[in-house]
């Protein structure tokens, strides 16, 4: 059963890395393939070959990003968007590497990048102003944080310099015109600029228009310890979302969903029969501090459930380990909860770090749930109260080690991570040096760019 799960999931990641390489090589097939224009030299072609690569690969990101369920099933969202970034880079560099090899034989003059002179045809324009939008759109993600770009700002300059790049390469191909000189490669390269122009359809126009056609309402603001706030929303005029506990969804409030205006936060309730939904969410910055203004009955727009981060991808796990650092708990509350309403007695162990007892969010609540399930659970404070006698300091390897003994490194324990990047990269690199299976530690970032 376990085997057919993640052998299923196997086949499907394949399926759809062989789609993707389809999709990108095909452009260079087509352009290998017979009528070709004769004389052409071979380092002109290889580097029209990186160029179309690149191009494909860059209109392919907006399938990546459109977040298509199917899409990111097998892998999570967190991966998606992981490989989504590295491919950007590997595109960037493709594309830069283009003219660079038509420059060192002399097939063009490097002059013809002065987009100003009269005597710079419109597809070298095209090129360059699809490299420098490219070039921005890869510095600005690489280096937000330390441009000190806000997170909103930065969303809307990725958008624009990604479709600036796009569709002025596209643009650039169509002056160029040598390669697509017969019918059925214009036919192709038509497919290709329909499917971008579609993807960004749906995402602007279909995907903002369904979620105003099924709003939420708010049902109840509740201020929780660690600065948080529990947001309960009841679906209105609709039946709500199924979602598997774990996973996320992306928030609109205060906005119209075509504003593009939408953080994500997982769920921190179990699936409940009427649709509601609970959402606990740490005051950080322009967004999040504005969430205790919400008012029952105020509209808020649902987009989801997104991710991999589920027990539900793992029925026929042994035991469940969940290890926690500050508002990370909240995927974890949605598990625990979901569990509960099973009646499900397997043995669950949750390792949840905190500054203080006051940082714990939903504590109450998980003491709360160890009465219904066969649950152990571990604070590590950095700040203990005085006569504390439990862990204290970070979940450090000595921690995880005290409690995930070796012989439940060979049993079927799947553990699930989430918290502040430092907490996450320092547990992950422990579980794997302690001899856990990297396929049976699931993380959740929530830490995008
Ligand atoms: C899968 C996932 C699940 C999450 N679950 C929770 C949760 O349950 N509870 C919780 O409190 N937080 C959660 N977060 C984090 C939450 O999305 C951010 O804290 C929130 O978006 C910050 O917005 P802000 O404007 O208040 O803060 P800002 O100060 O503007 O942003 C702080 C940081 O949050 C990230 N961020 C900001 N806006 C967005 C956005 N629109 N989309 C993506 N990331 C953004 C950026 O990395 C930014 O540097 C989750 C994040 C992810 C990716």
């Amino acid at each position: 059963m376990m085997i057919n799960h993640r052998l299923n999931r196997i086949f499907q990641g394949i399926f759809w890395v062989l789609v993707y390489l389809f999709l990108t090589l095909l452009p260079v097939l087509v352009m290998f393939l017979p009528p070709r224009p004769p004389g052409r030299e071979f380092i002109r072609e290889f580097s029209v070959a990186l160029g179309f690569v690149g191009l494909a690969m860059m209109a392919l990101q907006f399938a990546l990003t459109a977040r298509f369920k199917t899409i990111k099933a097998p892998y999570g969202a967190d991966v998606v968007y992981h490989f989504h970034r590295q491919i950007s880079i590997l595109a960037f560099v493709l594309i830069l590497v283009h003219p660079i090899l038509l420059f060192i034989p002399q097939i063009h003059p490097v002059s013809i990048l002065n987009i100003f002179s009269p005597d710079t045809p419109w597809r070298a324009r095209f090129a360059v102003t699809s490299l420098l939008a490219l070039s921005g759109l890869i510095v600005m993600a690489l280096w937000r944080k330390p441009l000190k770009i806000e997170y909103t700002r930065w969303r809307i300059w990725h958008g624009m310099l990604a479709t600036a790049a796009v569709a002025f390469a596209m643009l650039h191909v169509l002056g160029v015109n040598w390669y697509i000189n017969e019918p059925w490669k214009r036919l192709l390269w038509a497919g290709y600029s329909i499917f971008f122009v579609g993807l960004l359809f749906y995402t602007r126009v279909w995907k903002p228009w369904q979620l105003l056609r099924t709003p939420y309402r708010v049902r109840e603001v509740k201020a929780e310890r660690g600065g948080s706030w529990s947001l309960v929303l009841e679906p209105d005029g609709h039946a709500g979302l199924q979602f598997h506990p774990g996973q996320f969804a992306w928030i609109t409030a205060f906005n119209s969903p075509f504003k593009d205006a939408e953080h994500p936060f997982s769920f921190s309730s179990a699936p409940a029969s009427d649709g509601s939904v609970r959402f606990t969410i740490k005051e950080l910055g322009d967004f999040t501090q504005r969430i205790k203004e919400l008012k029952p009955g105020d509209k808020v727009y649902v987009d989801g459930p997104y991710g991999a981060f589920s027990i539900d991808r793992h029925p026929d796990a042994k035991e469940f380990v969940f290890i926690a650092g500050g508002v990370g708990i909240t995927p974890m509350v949605s598990m625990l909860h979901t569990l509960a309403q099973r009646n499900d007695q397997r043995p669950l162990l949750l390792i949840y770090g905190g500054r203080d007892l006051e940082s714990l969010t939903l504590i109450e609540e998980i003491e709360e749930l160890k009465n219904r399930l066969n649950l152990r659970v571990v604070y590590v404070l950095e700040k203990p109260p005085a006569g504390w006698e439990g862990e204290t300091g970070y979940i450090t390897r000595k921690v995880l080690e005290r409690w995930l003994p070796p012989e439940r490194r060979k049993d079927r324990t799947e553990i699930f991570v989430c918290g502040p990047l430092p907490m996450m990269n320092s547990v992950e690199d422990s579980l794997t040096k302690m001899g856990f299976f990297s396929g049976d530690v699931h993380s959740e970032r929530f830490d995008l760019v």
